[in-house]
């Protein structure tokens, strides 16, 4: 911590102040050395209103999320580029773009892996420029390993879903497939979801992936093999077919509905019910879980330090099909997964957290659908609704609203930015742009 706030109080001063001053704190660098850390956890889809939504359910609107005490915090603009016609703006995010916002510093279009809107050049990210340097690199996804999110930081392609050979969507571009770029970039930590992505090459349909195999990478695709994995492996580890599962359900596995109406027309409102576990979770591997098998892999024998990318996939991913219950347990496992890399931060030094999301998402906290004036009919009533029963027992409505089908989209909200570690003065407070995050996180792990 020390070293940080010499840092900060360095670039209040002049510059031949800097310059004498900074010698000093090259020669603290010496004798305190250390690796230089950065854990970069991204919410998909985490805007206020599912943040709030979780807040409200958990902890009957109290500040008990572990995200709401911490200090530095921002507000992020998201836009990302139009797919026809890139000279203008599109007012909301999707992950391909945002990932590449935040992991190249440059703005895309819709579907962009890491690549340039306008001619589909690839884009250098922080995790390729940090392998070069010598950090350790790691992702860790409850989406599958080749989702949008995690490729952004080590593959490039003009279409997202160009996933392994074979694929349709490799064809439109001429990608090359993002878990075959993902591997020879080295990656030496890749925890995620995605057995459809590894080869069936035997009799018995062992399911391997010789390329992996090939370059090193312990192969792990069920818990089992995650609890026997030494802390120094190469790891390459896919625990369900594609994403993975999430941790909580609505009551009986139900999401929001459209309301029904009565034979007098009124509308019939379903009853408040509580969230339930989602038994198709049980036996994998919790976000937490992977992210502390991340977190010792990356530090271990490590003179230089590491970057890592933790991301909470399916926040988003149950906004989409209008499950807040699903929205909620993800939410509560990505900011436990906070709280445990500022753990690390704080026990570790030289580390630096930044809390982010992509996009918002189509959840929206409200009462009951109603109008402020006239008759409520279903021709007038959009979208889709679910009462949820808080833990304190009050009524919790969540509605979406961008369509009255399970296939919302995304909204252009502004997301938060939360930090701990970096230096005083980095431009993580207030309202930023995206791609402002790129240039922090460059500045802090390579100054
Ligand atoms: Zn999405």
């Amino acid at each position: 911590m020390h070293r940080i706030f010499i840092i900060a109080a360095l670039s209040l001063m002049s510059c031949g102040q800097v310059e004498n001053i900074a010698v000093t704190e090259e020669n603290m660098d010496t004798s305190s050395g250390g690796p230089r850390n950065l854990i970069l956890l991204i919410g998909d889809g985490m805007g206020e209103a599912e943040i709030a939504l979780t807040r409200a359910y958990e902890f009957d609107g109290d500040d008990g999320l572990y995200v709401d005490t911490m200090e530095v915090r921002g507000s992020v603009i998201v836009k990302q580029l139009m797919k026809d016609d890139p000279g203008k703006y599109q007012f909301v995010g999707e992950s391909a773009s945002g990932g590449t916002t935040i992991s190249t510093g440059q703005r895309t279009s819709d579907g962009h892996v890491a690549t340039t809107a306008t001619d589909g050049a690839h884009i250098k990210t922080i995790l390729e420029e940090a392998k070069e340097k010598g950090f350790k690199t790691g992702l860790v996804t409850t989406s599958a390993i080749t989702d949008a999110t995690p490729a952004s930081f080590a593959a490039h392609a003009e279409n997202r879903y160009c996933w392994k050979r074979g694929d349709a969507a490799c064809e439109e571009y001429g990608d090359n497939p993002i878990v075959d770029q993902m591997l020879d970039n080295n990656v030496d930590v890749m925890l995620g979801g995605g057995w459809e992505l590894l080869d069936a090459v035997d009799e018995n349909a062992t399911l391997i992936h010789q390329k992996a195999i090939d370059l090193g990478y312990s192969v792990v695709k069920d818990m089992e093999d995650f609890n026997n994995l030494p802390v120094n492996a190469k790891t390459f580890g896919v625990f369900s077919n594609s994403h993975m599962p999430v941790e909580w359900q609505g009551a009986g596995g139900l999401g929001a509905q459209v309301v029904s109406l009565d034979e007098e027309g009124n509308i019939i409102f379903p009853l408040a019910e509580r969230c339930e576990l989602n038994p198709n979770h049980a036996g994998i591997p919790k976000l937490e879980e992977m992210t502390t098998y991340a977190l010792n892999n990356l530090a271990n024998d490590n003179d230089t330090g590491f970057f890592l990318m933790i991301e909470g996939a399916s926040i988003d991913k149950q906004a989409h099909v209008a499950k807040p219950c699903g929205t909620i347990g993800e939410m509560l496992a990505f900011d436990r997964t906070v709280k445990m890399a500022v753990d690390f931060a704080v026990e570790q030094g030289n580390t630096a957290v930044i809390v982010t999301a992509d996009h918002g998402a189509s959840t929206q906290v409200i009462y009951k659908p109603e109008f402020y004036r006239g008759a409520r009919t279903l021709d007038n009533m959009p979208g889709l609704y679910q009462l949820l029963l808080s833990k304190g027992g009050h009524e919790l409505g969540a509605y979406y609203g961008t369509n009255n089908t399970d296939d919302q989209a995304h909204t252009g909200v502004n997301v938060p930015i939360y930090s701990y570690g970096l230096p005083d003065g980095a431009p993580v407070t207030g309202i930023i742009q995206q791609d402002t995050i790129y240039d922090v996180m460059k500045a802090y792990l390579f100054q």
